[in-house]
C-alpha cells in the first residue's frame, strides 16, 4: 500500500489490489474515510494512520457499492457508512452481495481475514447535498453511470476531489451491469467544473490527479463514451492492454446499438 498526504489533512491510501483508492479527510475536529483499500494488510494499517495523525474518525464515506471501495468496516468495525441515497437502495436491494464478492475474491487471491465484511448501519445521504466537516462542508454529487448508483465528495477546504469510479487513469470508463452511458456522459460533464477548481482529483482507481490531467482523461472519456457502441470507439493510449479491451469489449455489449440491440 502507498499513503501519500495531498495536503496537511488528507491522506490517500491506495491498494496493490486494483490501485483502489482511500482518503482520509480532515478539518477542525472531524475526519471522514472515502472508500477502502482491500488487502488487510492494508486496511490494519488505516487506523494507525489517523492516530499517528492525531485524527479522531467521524465515518466513513463510499463513492458507490461496489464491494472493492466499502471495506473500510474491517478496519473500523464500529464507524458508521455513510452512503448516497441511490446506494442505500442499492445495498437493501442486493443483501450481502458486496460480502459474498469480497469472499470469491479473495478465494481466488488466497486471503484470509479475520472476521467477514458487515456493513452494519448503513447512513443514507441526500446527493446532491451537504455533509459537515469542522466548520467546512464536503459537497456530495450524484455520481451514476458505472453503475446505477454513486456519488462524488468535493472538499472545497482542500480543493479535492474523490469521483468513485470516473476519471481514473488504469480503467476506461466501465458501464456496469447496471451501469448507463448516457448516466455515465452527464456525471463527467457535472463532475467538469470541480475537476477544473480542484487541485487534486483522487480517482476510484490509480493514482491522484492535477486538473490539468484529469480534464484530459475527462476528454478522452468522453469521446470513448459517445463512440460507443462501436468496436472501434478509441481506447486511450494508456489503457488499451488486454484487460481493458475485454473492459471494451462490455461495454460494446451493454450500449444498444442505433437500431437496438445487436441480432443474436
Ligand atoms: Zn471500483
Amino acid at each position: 500500500m502507498q499513503a501519500v498526504a495531498l495536503h496537511p489533512e488528507v491522506i490517500v491510501a491506495r491498494s496493490v489490489k486494483w490501485q483502489t483508492s482511500c482518503t482520509v479527510l480532515h478539518h477542525g475536529d472531524e475526519t471522514f474515510v472515502v472508500d477502502s483499500v482491500i488487502y488487510p494488510s492494508e486496511l490494519e494499517l488505516l487506523p494507525g494512520l489517523l492516530a499517528q495523525a492525531g485524527w479522531e474518525l467521524s465515518g466513513l464515506l463510499v463513492t458507490h457499492g461496489d464491494w472493492d471501495h466499502v471495506l473500510a468496516r474491517l478496519a473500523f468495525p464500529e464507524a458508521a457508512l455513510g452512503v448516497a441515497e441511490t446506494t442505500a437502495a442499492r445495498l437493501r436491494a442486493e443483501p450481502g452481495r458486496a460480502a459474498r464478492q469480497l469472499r470469491q475474491a479473495d478465494e481466488d487471491d488466497y486471503v484470509q481475514r479475520p472476521r467477514p465484511l458487515s456493513l452494519g448501519q448503513v447512513q443514507a445521504l441526500p446527493v446532491p447535498g451537504k455533509l459537515g466537516l469542522g466548520d467546512s462542508e464536503l459537497e456530495l454529487l450524484p455520481a451514476d453511470g458505472h453503475t446505477q448508483d454513486g456519488m462524488a465528495v468535493w472538499s472545497p477546504a482542500h480543493r479535492i476531489l474523490c469521483c468513485g469510479d470516473y476519471l481514473s487513469p488504469v480503467e476506461i470508463p466501465w458501464l456496469q451491469e447496471h451501469g448507463n452511458r448516457d448516466a455515465y456522459v452527464a456525471t463527467l460533464r457535472r463532475l467538469q467544473p470541480y475537476v477544473e477548481q480542484a487541485d487534486w482529483i483522487v480517482p476510484g482507481h490509480g493514482e491522484h490527479l492535477d486538473a490539468q490531467r484529469a480534464l484530459a482523461i475527462l476528454r478522452e472519456d468522453l469521446a470513448y463514451l459517445e463512440a460507443l457502441p462501436s468496436e472501434d470507439a478509441p481506447l486511450p493510449l494508456a489503457r488499451r492492454d488486454r484487460r481493458q479491451k475485454e473492459i471494451h469489449a462490455d461495454n460494446v455489449q451493454h450500449v444498444p446499438g442505433a437500431g437496438g440491440p445487436p441480432a443474436p
